[in-house]
């Protein structure tokens, strides 16, 4: 495909109540980027989030996603197409181990085409086996092999948020959008985290778009920066443009 850009979203309009959460807002993520959105609080980060790949539904605009609209499919088709992302608060399965919260994430191949086929329970052994591997595989590569038969609910908020990052590559995604992913976390995992981002952004080829108010991680993983304020677009550019930029450097300081 000749589009650079893997995401464009353009006109993404939300409203609660009165409140204008996304007003008109675009975004565009070049294929292979970790790009960055950023913003004081309340600015629509999240809800922008959730508008591009249709946990809220937008009120206008519409979100392109690898040359096809996705606005009108639900979040889990959207994932299959290869958009994932994760959330603010970990969305994990306390009652269930680290290793069943990744497999129960992992999306089956084995559907409808193997129904009528006498090969369909080889098929499906032959499937866990695989997603088995991946998924140990990815627990070791966020160090966290050694937990797999913890409960998931056992896990620091920093261990939680490295399970949710590998449930999503269970995937095997092209997009994955980072809801904060150093929020609430100590700085050496912080680190370890970074690694990660930009171990499967260079060795996988999978883009990132990240929420973060730690301008040390957006400014050191992001190629491009998009600025929100008040739901509306107020920067985008290089992170050096971005800390020169006299709009968002008053946008922080709250004038
Ligand atoms: P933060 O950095 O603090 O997480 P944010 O940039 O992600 O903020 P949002 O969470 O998207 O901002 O919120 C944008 C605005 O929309 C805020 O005023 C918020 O109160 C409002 N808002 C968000 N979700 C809802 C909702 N479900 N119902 C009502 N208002 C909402």
């Amino acid at each position: 495909s000749p589009d650079p850009n893997l995401l464009v979203a353009t006109g993404l309009c939300k409203c609660f109540g009165g409140i204008h959460a996304v007003d008109h807002a675009e975004i565009s993520v070049a294929r292979n980027s970790i790009t960055g959105l950023i913003g004081p609080n309340g600015a629509g980060k999240t809800t922008l989030f959730n508008l591009l790949c249709n946990f809220i539904p937008p009120d206008q605009g519409r979100v392109i996603f690898d040359g096809e609209p996705i606005s009108h499919l639900p979040p889990h088709q959207v994932a299959l197409q290869g958009l994932l992302r994760t959330f603010q608060v970990p969305r994990v399965l306390s009652r269930l181990s680290v290793l069943e919260n990744m497999l129960l994430a992992a999306p089956r191949q084995t559907g409808e085409q193997f129904w009528n086929s006498w090969l369909k329970p080889l098929r499906i052994r032959q499937e866990e086996q695989e997603l088995r591997q991946r998924a140990w595989h990815l627990l070791e590569s966020v160090g966290l092999a050694a937990k797999a038969n913890d409960y998931a609910g056992a896990l620091s908020g920093g261990q939680r948020k490295l399970l949710e990052m590998a449930r999503v590559m269970m995937h095997r995604p092209r997009l994955v959008l980072l809801d904060e992913p150093a929020a609430g976390v100590n700085p050496t995992l912080i680190n370890q985290i970074c690694e990660y981002i930009l171990q499967w952004n260079q060795q996988d080829g999978v883009t990132f778009l990240i929420i973060e108010h730690n301008m040390d991680v957006i400014m050191s993983l992001c190629h491009h920066i998009w600025v929100l304020a008040e739901g509306k677009n107020l920067a985008n550019g290089s992170p050096s443009e971005i800390q020169t930029n006299p709009d968002v450097l008053r946008a922080y300081l709250g004038q």
